[in-house]
């Protein structure tokens, strides 16, 4: 297999740039799914305590055939657990389910603004990260005016954001913000939840290279510099869409991708009222 890309983090720490998501894949599900991706060639596995099946991921890592030190590990912090205290818990508990010693990446998952408790929770993120409990520290669905606080009240500045991105909503306005921060910006949902696999310019572009739907889409992400973290449970599936790093997109191909964009495109909840 070709070699799969890395981006270089703000924090100097350097984070794959494709994952396999497990957002909806059931505890007892999580460990097949995430040792067939492994071995497929996955390296970074994406997860959150809210997705209830840490326990499973933690499995699929304490019996991977390839070295914890070549995995790239995300979680991501229950909206009901910020605060600094909690989120500290949290933390503990989260690492337990996986089996983990550190976390390459932990996300808080969601602003939840009125809550008011992002800035304290981002400082018990920060505290581990200090520990050398964490590599790196991010966020979650936070947009330009989440970030600019946080950023002004502990002059930390989050290294990824994940937020849903995909053809048909592009977040343009957030990946411009996150450029001129130096943040990395992950695409939750990069197939729209399979709903843009189906659109006709993607189709037409799939027999133009002769690929998949999905990879197209996927090499789109690539192709823009995005992190990206496709979900499947189906094994020819997952080892469909890793089957990206032997070809890319030619200019002209990835605008007519970036013509999809919809300001009405959004799938997922709004940040600012989520939570
Ligand atoms: P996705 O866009 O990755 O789509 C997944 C769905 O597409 C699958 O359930 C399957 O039905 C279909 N699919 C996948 N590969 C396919 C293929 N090759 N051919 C045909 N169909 C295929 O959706 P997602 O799971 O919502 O997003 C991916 C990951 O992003 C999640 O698993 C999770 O890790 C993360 N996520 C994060 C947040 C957040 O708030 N941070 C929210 C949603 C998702």
């Amino acid at each position: 297999m070709a070699e799969q890309p890395r981006l270089k983090l703000n924090d100097a720490n350097d984070f794959p740039q494709f994952g396999l998501g497990v957002w909806q894949v059931p505890n007892d599900g999580a460990a097949a799914a995430v040792l067939t991706a492994i071995e497929a060639g996955y390296r970074a596995i994406d997860t959150a305590a809210g997705y209830n099946n840490e326990e499973g991921v933690g499995e699929a890592i304490a019996r991977s055939p390839v070295p914890r030190s070549e995995l790239t590990i995300t979680t991501k912090l229950r909206n009901d657990e910020q605060g600094y205290d909690a989120a500290l818990r949290a933390f503990d508990r989260s690492m337990k389910y996986l089996r983990l010693e550190k976390l390459d990446l932990f996300l808080i998952h969601w602003p939840v603004p009125q809550r008011g408790l992002y800035v304290e929770t981002w400082k018990a993120f920060i505290r581990l990260r200090e520990e050398g409990r964490i590599r790196s520290i991010g966020v979650s669905n936070f947009m330009p005016g989440h970030l600019t606080r946080l950023i002004e009240e502990t002059g930390v500045t989050p290294a990824v954001n994940q937020i849903e991105l995909h053809p048909r909503f592009q977040q343009k306005t957030s990946r411009g913000f996150h450029a001129a921060k130096g943040i990395a910006t992950q695409s939750w949902s990069p197939l729209g939840q399979g709903k843009v696999l189906a659109d006709a310019t993607i189709g037409e572009l799939a027999k133009k290279y002769g690929r998949t739907p999905a990879q197209i889409i996927i090499r789109w992400h690539l192709d823009n510099g995005l992190i990206v973290i496709p979900k499947s449970v189906t094994p020819a599936r997952i080892r469909e869409n890793i089957g990206v790093f032997d070809f890319k997109l030619a200019a002209e191909d990835l605008a007519r991708i970036d013509a999809l964009d919809d300001a009405g495109g959004r799938i997922g909840p709004h940040p600012d009222q989520f939570g």
